[in-house]
């Protein structure tokens, strides 16, 4: 046998390595930015195109590099910010690995411009797939400017893999906000393909937490402080009453580096425990500051995790200072310090009367009329019989003679023709209520138990997929229009899934920045709570995004008919009842509800018999 192990050329092993540091241009902004701010930089421009596929470029005006550094900063393993094994224990920057550079110059083609502030003239290099392909001398602005090319020209595996446009800009973002919220002290802002995303001015931790996420929140926040002889812990946590059934708002950073600690949002969420839903998240913001001796940043190769050398004592400290915050804030509702005027037009002066929005009602309207193309209410209805559930609540009729065959036989071709003197096969029967969870009712084989939720989950998904899949759109128009604000990568979201928000019956105008007016629900959903909803739909949407099984159709309809079920503890109508149980067997597939759960049992005859032997 001849010997088959060979090392690897540099190209191909340096393709490798940078996969790890770099994995989308997300990753490439958060190591340029860090950079950056690593330089001393008081100014940071990031400029992307194409949700940095094509472009991403940081420019900043710290310390720049000389001929040599310039050089020498994109090889493997070349860094200014450590010397020896002892200095990793004691990391006051962010970078310190030394790949970052070295990494993107293997993916990608890269120019840098670079001038220390004492030199006269500045270094110019261009390097494309790790290799040199020009290097000379320029007037350039002191500072550095970084700009990569498209990233993974050679990879192409890897440029497939990428998301849509709108996704990685949504990372993108996620990143500038991380690094931003830490670094008030720094000016930054923020354009991709021409249009300014943000501009951040030099202010304190508050106004920039404000600037990031809208003035609204100059009223949400609780200021958060605590120095022990081994930790400082400042920022701020959301008052409960703004906690939110998206996750996304919770940021912990520890010695100014943004971190993931499941266990340390254990220890916050659990301070705002019996104060908030148990399925929603509160709002934080918390800078953690630490002897860089006592924690560890070197376990992950992104440094997005960290180890504390004792995380009891982290867990503890946190858990008491927000329960503290929350207290004080719990006695003394109104405090807000640090108020600046500036950012403060959210809530109208108690003197003044709030003006009542008015609206304008079409007298002549008639939903019915399809020709009328009127998209601000019940509209285009492509097929009236498709929506028959909607017109004839009362009269929908299925006849099929046992529950257990589950498929209802006689509505022709599925949902065409509905005969609605049809009676259906329960209204004969009693059908309760029991508990204001389950509908029960006798079949002819046994006792059917039927969990309310869930069948009208099921009820609504099919609804609505249907509605996405053929492109129904019943919306009706808000009398009172909603306007919520999102954070900027909840608000690419929207932006993402907009067009099928549209098919479900959303109606949405943009207002200003990051936020959206409703001016149309789905159209049968009154009691909706369009907030709730929506945030569902963000979160059902982030968390199914890397699932290729969940299409984005089904993924809204989904979280739609979630949200919008009506749940258990809610009292229903015997006809009611019996319109849940009609439209569940006409479903496609009643048995279980969208995330798979039972919709219901039934039971048999044989089973009764038996208790009574
Ligand atoms: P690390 O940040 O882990 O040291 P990088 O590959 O990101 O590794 O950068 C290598 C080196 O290049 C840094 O240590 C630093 O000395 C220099 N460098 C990189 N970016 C900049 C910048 N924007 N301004 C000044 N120096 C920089
Ligand atoms: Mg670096």
């Amino acid at each position: 046998m001849p010997d088959i192990i060979k090392l690897l050329p540099d190209s191909i092993a340096n393709q490798i390595a940078a996969g790890e540091v770099i994995q989308r241009p997300a990753s490439a902004v958060k190591e340029l930015m860090e950079n950056a701010v690593d330089a001393g930089a008081t100014n940071i421009k990031l400029i992307i195109k194409d949700a940095g596929k094509t472009l991403i470029q940081v420019i900043d005006n710290g310390c720049g590099m000389s001929v040599i550094d310039a050089r020498m900063s994109f090889e493997k393993h070349a860094t200014s910010k450590i010397q020896t094994v002892d200095d990793l224990f004691a990391i006051q920057t962010l970078g310190f690995r030394g790949e970052a550079l070295a990494s993107i110059a293997a993916i990608s083609q890269v120019e840098m411009k670079t001038k220390k502030i004492e030199e006269e003239l500045g270094t110019h290099i261009i390097i494309e797939g790790s290799v040199l392909k020009e290097q000379n001398v320029i007037q350039t602005a002191n500072g550095t400017s970084v700009s990569v090319k498209n990233l993974f020209y050679n990879v192409p595996a890897r440029r497939n893999f990428l998301k849509s446009d709108s996704v990685e800009t949504r990372h993108i973002i996620e990143e500038f906000i991380r690094i931003a919220m830490v670094n008030p002290g720094i000016e930054l802002s923020m354009l991709h393909n021409g249009k300014t995303l943000f501009k951040l001015l030099i202010s304190n931790f508050k106004q920039r937490i404000i600037n990031l996420f809208g003035n609204q929140y100059n009223q949400r926040l609780v200021s958060v402080e605590q120095t022990t002889s081994d930790v400082c812990v400042y920022g701020f946590v959301g008052k409960p009453e703004y906690a939110r059934k998206t996750r996304g708002e919770q940021f912990f950073f520890a010695n100014k580096r943004f971190i993931k600690h499941a266990y340390l949002h254990h220890s916050v969420v659990a301070a705002f425990r019996e104060l908030i839903p148990s399925d929603t998240f509160p709002l934080y913001f918390l800078f953690i500051h630490i002897d860089p001796k006592s924690i560890d940043v070197n376990i992950h190769p992104t440094k997005a995790e960290v180890n504390f050398q004792d995380n009891k004592m982290m867990y503890a400290i946190l858990n008491s200072v927000v329960r503290k915050a929350l207290g004080s804030h719990n006695i003394t509702p109104s405090l807000d310090f640090e108020k600046d005027p500036a950012f403060d037009f959210s809530d109208p002066p108690k003197d003044k009367p709030i003006k009542t929005p008015t609206i304008n009602i079409n007298p002549n309207y008639n939903p019915f009329n399809n020709t009328s193309q009127n998209t601000k209410t019940y509209t285009n209805f492509k097929n009236k019989n498709e929506n028959w559930d909607t017109l004839y609540p009362e009269k929908i009729a299925t006849s099929f003679n046992d529950i257990n065959k589950i498929k209802p036989v006689s509505l022709t071709d599925d949902r065409g023709v509905l005969d609605i003197n049809t009676k259906s096969t329960f209204i004969d029967n009693k059908v309760i209520q029991f508990r204001n969870q389950y509908i029960i009712t006798s079949i002819t084989s046994g006792i059917l138990v039927v969990d309310q939720n869930r069948a009208h989950e099921r009820i609504l998904f099919e609804k609505y997929l249907n509605y996405l899949e053929n492109n129904i759109q019943a919306s009706q128009q808000e009398l009172f229009p909603e306007t919520l604000t999102f954070n900027p990568a909840d608000y690419e979201i929207i932006k993402e899934i907009k067009d099928e928000m549209y098919q479900i019956g959303f109606r949405m105008e943009k207002f200003s920045k990051n936020s959206v007016v409703f001016t149309g629900r789905p159209a049968d959903l009154e009691d909706l709570n369009i907030a709730e909803s929506v945030d569902r739909m963000i979160e059902n949407y982030r968390n199914n995004l890397s699932d290729l099984n969940q299409n984005k159709k089904t993924n809204l309809a989904k979280a739609l008919a979630l949200s919008a079920a009506v749940k258990k503890g809610k009292s229903l109508k015997n006809e009611e009842q019996n319109a849940l149980l009609d439209k569940l067997f006409a479903c496609n597939a009643p048995e279980s509800n969208p995330d798979g759960q039972p919709v219901f049992k039934i039971i048999a005859l044989d089973e009764i018999e038996k208790m009574f032997n």
